[in-house]
């Protein structure tokens, strides 16, 4: 997958045949959290909504310059750096635009659509998400209230985005406080057309890691797997280490995004299944037990794809500065990943300092070992699997 496709997807028009505007709202979303892995809903529900989609305006990745521009004097307290970063956001939102928004939409989204939805517990948000864009609001009306100031309509919904049902339900008594013509039959066609635009975009992501990986197979060289949250493809929030890697010629994949194709799953999983360790590929309970949060559950099964997928040599876990979800899962990610001979690296506690050089340092020693071990961890994995690869994956 080429990196940073997700920068370049929050700018792009949901759909080609999408419906004039109609109603003149200009509306600032904070590109935070799980924006990341659901951008795609919200722009696709505005833009038939009737709103323009040159009216619906993402704040830029994370950087120090946002957070020294925008966010000073505003940050929550006492929190993981990813929500830290969110006042920067909201400031470049309300202060940063030659044409100010109307409003300011910040969804407490409490569970996330997940592809392991039906196999695990939960798919619920990590608590932090949830309070994130509270927390980040109280720094905004500490002295006087910023929004009212400034005529911005604060619109934060809590939406339960894994049950469409719900989640319908939860925005129709949101929005209809702004949109006051706004019908539930306009709706529900609105977020039907909004799911159906998520999971497309979702499904073009895994079709181009198949592109990548099926390259890898062909040409029998290694990529790497990146392990993390939705959010570290922020350059500001992740660091863009993974296009260091890139350079050294290293193709990366992302674990959200991997192909789930019938065939590769077989293959890859058709031996645990038949031991009775699991009862389908995307069972987890023998390696998560508490399969409550979404993006959790996902990096787990991630990291199991990646220690058995032959060209997926190298698996490098990204994790933030007081991550409080990511400490229990350390040490089964590690032992789950190394288990068939894949290289494991860890970036940890990721914050607002890159230190450039020993970044640098580290992703040379990487490379060193990829170039070296990767022929073998390659055959060693292929003979695990036993039966050759899908020809999806290698065309005859
Ligand atoms: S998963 Fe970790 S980094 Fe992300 S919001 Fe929760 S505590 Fe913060």
């Amino acid at each position: 997958m080429p990196i940073q496709i997700l920068q370049k997807a929050f700018a792009k028009a949901p759909f080609a045949k999408s419906k004039p505007p109609k109603r003149d709202f200009r509306i600032g979303i904070p590109r935070v959290l799980n924006q990341w892995s659901t951008h795609r809903f919200w722009t696709t529900l505005f833009v038939e909504l009737g709103i323009n989609r040159r009216s619906i305006v993402y704040s830029s990745d994370t950087s120090e310059v946002q957070q020294l521009k925008f966010g000073k004097g505003r940050g929550a307290v006492d929190c993981c750096y990813p929500v830290k970063c969110m006042s920067g956001h909201y400031g470049e939102l309300l202060n940063g635009q030659k044409r100010p928004i109307d409003i300011l939409f910040v969804p407490i989204i409490l569970t996330v659509p997940s592809f392991l939805r039906g196999h695990v517990r939960e798919n619920m948000a990590c608590p932090r998400v949830i309070a994130g864009p509270e927390s980040t609001r109280a720094g905004f009306r500490r002295e006087k209230d910023v929004f009212k100031e400034m005529g911005v309509h604060y619109l934060s919904p809590a939406v339960s985005l894994a049950d469409p049902q719900i989640a319908t339900r939860q925005l129709y008594d949101a929005l209809k406080g702004v949109i006051t013509d706004l019908r539930m039959t306009e709706l529900r066609a609105a977020v039907a057309t909004a799911y159906d635009a998520l999971q497309e975009f979702d499904q073009s992501l895994r079709r181009q890691s198949l592109a990548v990986l099926s390259e890898c197979a062909t040409q029998n060289r290694p990529c790497i797997l990146a392990l993390g949250r939705p959010y570290h493809m922020d350059t500001g929030i992740g660091h863009a280490i993974e296009s260091e890697l890139q350079a050294f010629g290293y193709p990366i994949l992302w674990g959200q995004y991997l192909p789930l194709d019938a065939e590769i799953l077989d293959w890859l999983y058709g031996d645990l299944i038949k031991a009775g360790r699991i009862q389908s590929p995307f069972d987890i309970s023998d390696i998560w037990k508490t399969s409550h949060s979404a993006n959790t559950n996902e990096l787990l099964w991630a990291a199991r794809y990646g220690s058995i997928m032959p060209w997926i040599t190298c698996s490098i876990r990204f994790s933030s500065y007081e991550c409080g979800m990511d400490q229990p899962t350390y040490s089964p990610v590690q032992e789950i990943t190394e288990a068939l001979g894949t290289l494991f690296f860890v970036f940890q506690d990721l914050d607002e300092t890159k230190p450039a050089g020993s970044v640098r340092i580290r992703v040379e020693t990487i490379a060193y070992y990829l170039e070296q071990k990767s022929p073998n961890i390659i055959q060693s994995k292929l003979e695990a699997l036993k039966t050759a690869p899908p020809e999806l994956l290698l065309p005859t």
